[in-house]
């Protein structure tokens, strides 16, 4: 039974009180907080077997090897990827998009080739594919959305053709709150253009519902540890074997290789060909601790709890004077974060005041310029939920978005 008082006993950030009064944690979609047993999963790896991985031929390092393998696997499994390989740990979404950027656009996009990006995007999936645009002098696009922020299959008829390089849209808005239909959105897109890269930002979708790779059929999928229970510090990059076999490394050094000669250096087979260097061992294992977490809860339960949520904060939110929610009208279409805006009040300042009584939201343009920059609006503020979130966090926010309106009236 998913129950979601029981679930916050997990976490011990929530017992902490700030001058007396309990914390209302409404910015999951900046990063969750992270339950137990992951935190107990990165405390074992550092007192019992720290040891580096892939060198050592003792026991410390062969446990530590495990343990870090044994996450990818998890993570594989999780996301519906057949092949273990296809899972590359990277630092975050951030850094997995880059990866895809500089190693597949170094050697695949051409001047006049063209890249399409979208007017949803966080910058992540946004800047990288501009600037690889402005290197290769290649077209940079960016799809325009509706007013709700989806991407409609008439505009995917205008902006992709024959000569796109690389479609990147996110599986799930950072500020919209949208949910799109990833297969059917790639299945137009490989109508139009088949031989155009296909790159899926899930940084808001992976953590908040049942996801399989392979059914999204797309090229490449992004996602950060950190918002789905896990630490800092760890991404992951899914991609397609064949073309990550093809693929160049994105960093060289130790780890990667498989002989290195004065002149030449062979490189190692997928996915340690992606990940030079010592990676973020302690973070991978956490990773895969809170895979296994979020999986014992149930992608389906944790949807369906953050759908009541959301119902639960729109029916509200709607009520109150002056208040905007972007995004679609209908929770059923939407995912865990809801963006708004108080006539009364700069965004800014209603964070200011609701973090007066411990209510954590985000104010700003969330990493979303041009989306912005298309509301007609400099700054949003944004609540999001996640399985620990409860009734009580939204009356919290009801009662202190009152109490805003009341301070600048
Ligand atoms: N894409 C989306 C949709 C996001 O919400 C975020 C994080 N706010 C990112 C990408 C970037 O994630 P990270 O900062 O972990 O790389």
């Amino acid at each position: 039974m998913f129950n979601p008082y029981t679930i916050r006993k997990d976490f011990p950030l929530l017992e902490r009180k700030i001058n007396g009064k309990p914390i209302t944690y409404l910015d999951s979609a900046a990063t969750s907080l992270k339950p137990k047993p992951v935190l107990d999963a990165m405390w074992k790896y550092y007192t019992e077997y720290s040891a580096n991985i892939h060198r050592g031929i003792y026991q410390l390092s062969e446990e530590a090897t495990a343990a870090y393998d044994q996450s990818r696997k998890e993570v594989a499994q999780f996301i519906g990827s057949r092949r273990v390989e296809e899972v590359i740990f990277t630092r975050n979404t951030t850094e997995a998009l880059n990866l895809v950027a500089s190693a597949w656009g170094r050697s695949n996009v051409g001047g006049g080739d063209s890249i399409v990006s979208t007017m949803l995007e966080h910058h992540a999936n946004f800047v990288p594919w501009q600037q690889l645009a402005h290197d290769k002098g290649a077209i940079f696009l960016a799809l325009p959305i509706t007013k709700e922020g989806k991407i409609e299959q008439g505009e995917l008829n205008k902006y992709i053709t024959r000569t796109t390089k690389i479609f990147a849209f996110s599986a799930a808005s950072n500020v919209m709150g949208v949910v799109c239909d990833v297969p059917a959105i790639v299945a137009h897109v490989r109508k139009l253009s088949p031989s155009c890269l296909v790159v899926v930002d899930a940084a808001q979708a992976i953590p908040h519902c049942p996801v399989d790779v392979a059914e999204w059929n797309a090229d490449f999928v992004a996602f950060s540890g950190h918002k789905i229970l896990g630490p800092t510090g760890i991404g992951v990059l899914w991609g397609r074997l064949e073309i990550l076999d093809q693929m160049p490394p994105y960093q060289f050094g130790g780890d990667m290789i498989k002989d290195v000669r004065v002149n030449e250096t062979f490189f190692a087979p997928v996915p340690q060909k992606f990940e030079a260097g010592t990676p973020d061992i302690a973070q991978a294992i956490g990773l895969g601790a809170a895979v296994s977490y979020i999986k014992h809860l149930g992608m389906e339960n944790v949807r369906s709890h953050e759908h009541k949520m959301v119902s639960y904060a729109f029916e509200k939110l709607q009520k109150m004077k002056g208040l905007t929610i972007f995004g679609p009208k209908n929770p059923n279409e939407r995912g865990s974060v809801i963006a708004f805006g108080l006539d009364v009040a700069h965004a800014h300042d209603i964070a200011q005041v609701l973090s007066e009584d411990n209510i954590c939201i985000r104010a700003g343009h969330h990493c979303a310029m041009p989306l912005h920059t298309f509301l007609g609006l400099k700054a949003t503020a944004r609540a999001s939920v996640y399985v620990y979130t409860i009734k009580e966090d939204i009356d919290a926010l009801i009662e202190g978005l009152e109490k805003v309106r009341k301070i600048f009236t």
